[in-house]
């Protein structure tokens, strides 16, 4: 298995996701260092409303729904 787990692109090296998902999921921990501190979200409440709202992104938006069918 070489590619993202979110869509058809190929990932980079050890990570489970390709360049653009990656980089979404890197926004997606930097956001919610604010965000848990601003409404005391755990991690997949934070998640659920990124994934409902897109906030920050259709890319970040995947990433969430993918690490939320995991929880
Ligand atoms: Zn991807």
């Amino acid at each position: 298995m070489t590619k993202c787990k979110v869509c058809e692109k190929p990932r980079d090296g050890d990570a489970v996701y390709c360049h653009r998902h990656l980089k979404a999921y890197s926004n997606l921990e930097e956001a919610y260092g604010r965000w848990r501190y601003a409404l005391g979200l755990s991690w997949a409440e934070y998640l659920e409303k990124v994934a409902k709202t897109g906030g920050i992104g259709v890319w970040a938006r995947e990433v969430a729904e993918d690490i939320l069918r995991e929880l």
